[in-house]
């Protein structure tokens, strides 16, 4: 028998183990495995949010959970194009536990650095950015049952309920809670860093603005819902991120925070639609993938309302690019 965030942690390292998961023939796709225009937006973000700092001599490009490596290989070449200057200030730092996976990103992005945790990235004004990582990381969750608190355990593919020391207070009988830990964890750390040392960081995933109860924990497996509690590296376990803790989290460490923001709203005003269609302009063989990506990434819904954007800050920097009031 297993807590559920013991269980869940065991299932997404055997999983993400396996490295091969992502993309159109894997179990799910992500936004920049969707279309390049993400990663191409977001290190235009990178890239003005750099000028915003001062534009320092060396800057930390830092990417937390970066499955094929795709999302900073179009943010470079994006970056590039854009500000050959924070080009060439940058170094690229991957916090990735998979050993899979880090060879896959060696392959697109040969020049990073790579950390097992957000805790050895390096003392310098940084930049961070994590696309659907903190939806990786295990929940615990609670259920009301005849006025106290039992947590769920997992024993043998199903759900247990023990007695438990948490007590998030009074509610209704059957109601069920989540607590992400090891994601405010994060939050926190990422809030110190840009606190004392200078930068941003920008969370993109997906969850509900204001924490909502429930139980949100899904697993999918071939494009297709399946049993979160199935054996553990079969099946991409993951949860509901709330970014009301998130903020909360971030604010006690130090940083300013702006957002959560629809996904939708933030990458519309980055201009992923004008990018999209230039390119499909270019390329009129892509042009209908390109413009249907863009439209799945904003529309409200596809992933442009459940996807929430978040930033994170140092005090003293102005409002980022596309959390406009
Ligand atoms: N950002 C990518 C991949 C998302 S999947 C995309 O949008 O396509 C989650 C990523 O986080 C994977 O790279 C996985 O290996 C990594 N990951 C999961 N748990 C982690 C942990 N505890 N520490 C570091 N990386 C982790």
């Amino acid at each position: 028998m297993e807590r559920l965030d013991a269980f869940f942690a065991r299932a997404a390292a055997a999983y993400y183990a396996r490295g091969a998961a992502f993309g159109q023939e894997g179990d799910f796709t992500t936004a920049p495995e969707m279309t390049q225009v993400f990663g191409e937006c977001l290190g235009l973000w990178a890239a003005v949010t750099w000028q915003a700092m001062g534009a320092p001599a060396r800057v930390a490009l830092a990417e937390l959970g970066p499955g094929r490596g795709t999302l900073m290989a179009d943010a470079l070449r994006a970056a590039r194009e854009a500000m050959p200057g924070f080009a060439a200030a940058l170094e690229v730092h991957f916090v990735e536990t998979s050993a899979a996976l880090r060879e896959a990103q060696r392959a697109r992005v040969p020049g990073a650095a790579w950390h097992g945790s957000a805790e050895t990235l390096p003392a310098i004004p940084a930049i961070l950015l994590a696309n659907e990582f903190l939806d990786a990381l295990p929940i615990r969750q609670l259920v009301r049952r005849g006025g106290a608190w039992r947590e769920r355990f997992v024993e043998g593919g199903r759900f247990v309920e023990l007695p438990t020391e948490l007590d998030p207070g009074p509610a209704p009988e059957g109601e069920l809670r989540e607590i992400g830990e090891p994601r405010e964890a994060v939050a926190a750390l990422l809030a110190r860093r840009v606190a004392s040392h200078g930068g941003a960081a920008l969370l993109l995933d997906y969850g509900p603005a204001e924490c909502a109860p429930g139980d949100t924990l899904q697993a999918v497996r071939g494009h297709a819902v399946a049993d979160p509690l199935a054996e553990p590296g079969t099946v991409d376990v993951t949860a509901h991120v709330d970014f009301a803790a998130l903020a909360r989290a971030a604010r006690v460490a130090g940083a300013r925070v702006f957002g959560p923001l629809p996904q939708g709203l933030f990458l519309s005003r980055l201009g992923l639609h004008a990018r999209s269609a230039l390119l499909a302009g270019a390329a009129p063989g892509r042009a209908a993938t390109l413009m249907a990506a863009a439209h799945r990434l904003t529309a409200p819904e596809g992933m442009g309302r459940l996807f929430k954007a978040l930033c994170l800050c140092h005090p003293a920097l102005p409002r980022p690019a596309g959390f406009e009031e």
